[in-house]
């Protein structure tokens, strides 16, 4: 198992296939700049595929999440879910997309054996999407979350972050399109993790300022704690159900004491948390020969060393080298 010092055991493995992507989220990526890790670095299918077999046989992992970037890029993508969906126990399976090539690989991956998606979508208006994402790609998205529907990777689920004079007055007509389209909304709200270091605490939109936001139009009733478990979104019933909605408070409302992540990235570095500043480098070890027992220690290890919480509150707070494009969101 993945234990560490304060009681928590990591169950939920996310996987970043790449450090790529087709959209340029102001709040994730600058419009340029950024600089991609090399061919020769990132792991292969074959080496992914091994250390999700690890962490699922030897290590107690029980979820695993693609993400990235932008996993969609990833061509081996079908190919990954597929040989994943074999192993023993199989894991459950999802991805996490902007949801721009979902239309036309929705139904293979669905077949290959992924249970669900989370597509990220901050607006419904095509100039305001625009300038979040700074491409014009709403409806691709739009039709990937109807394909991702139709393939049966439900429930899907809608990531929107609100930033401040952009699209921080669409929260109640974003659930009430959710609600229409019978997709699951959740706020996440934003984190000191893109790349340009741009992220201002007063900038931006508390979970508390997005449950008033969605008040002015929605009767929200909080579901009971017990029912959030480890998963990071609180969630409200709307209306008096069977909708709901979650917000997804890392900031205001960190769920550290209830963590139960392991991350990897897209060129085999073990993250014990999404604001750690070390890594643990598996791929070496994958690459000079090591058994996956070995391999196995050093991910414990890694696990082991977590710290308590996110350390967002300490003055003292430094942000993460890697942006969360290249550590996997
Ligand atoms: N490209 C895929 C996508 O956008 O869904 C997967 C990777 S993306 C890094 C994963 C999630 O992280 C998305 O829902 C995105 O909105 C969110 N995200 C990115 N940067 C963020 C930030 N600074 N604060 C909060 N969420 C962020
Ligand atoms: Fe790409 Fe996802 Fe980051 Fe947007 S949030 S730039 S879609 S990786």
């Amino acid at each position: 198992m993945l234990l560490d010092t304060y009681g928590r055991t990591a169950t939920d493995l996310r996987v970043s296939l790449t450090d790529r992507c087709n959209l340029r989220c102001t709040y994730c990526m600058p419009e340029e700049g950024l600089s991609w890790l090399d061919k020769p670095e990132l792991l292969t299918d074959d080496e992914i595929v091994r250390l999700i077999g690890i962490a699922v046989g030897l290590l107690g992992v029980k979820d695993v999440r693609f993400t990235g970037g932008e996993p969609l890029l990833r061509r081996g993508l079908t190919g990954i879910v597929a040989r994943c969906a074999a192993l023993e126990p199989r894991p459950r399976l999802s991805l996490t997309t902007n949801g721009v090539g979902l239309a036309r690989t929705a139904a293979a991956l669905q077949a290959a054996g992924l249970d669900r998606v989370n597509v990220s979508l901050d607006s419904t208006d095509h100039d305001v999407f625009e300038r979040i994402t700074r491409r014009r790609r709403l409806d691709d998205v739009l039709a990937g979350l109807a394909a991702a529907k139709e393939a049966g990777l439900t429930p899907v689920k809608v990531n929107a972050v609100l930033m401040r004079g952009l699209n921080d007055g669409e929260a109640p007509s974003l659930l009430a399109w959710a609600i229409d389209h019978g997709y699951e909304l959740r706020f996440i709200e934003q984190m000191p993790l893109d790349a340009q270091h741009g992220w201002q605490r007063e900038e931006m939109i508390t979970a508390g300022e997005i449950l008033a936001s969605l008040r002015t139009r929605f009767t929200l009733t909080p579901e009971e704690t017990e029912r959030r478990g480890s998963a990071p979104a609180e969630r409200w019933t709307v209306d008096g159900g069977p909708h709901r909605v979650g917000v997804i408070a890392s900031v205001t409302r960190p769920f550290c004491r209830a963590c139960d992540r392991t991350r990897l990235t897209a060129d085999g570095q073990v993250r014990n948390c999404l604001f750690a500043r070390e890594e643990s480098d598996l791929r070496g070890a994958l690459r000079s020969g090591a058994d996956d027992e070995e391999i196995a220690e050093l991910w414990r290890v890694a696990m082991w060393g977590k710290k308590a919480g996110s350390g967002l509150d300490d003055p003292a707070f430094l942000q993460p080298q890697r942006p969360m494009s290249a550590i996997g969101g």
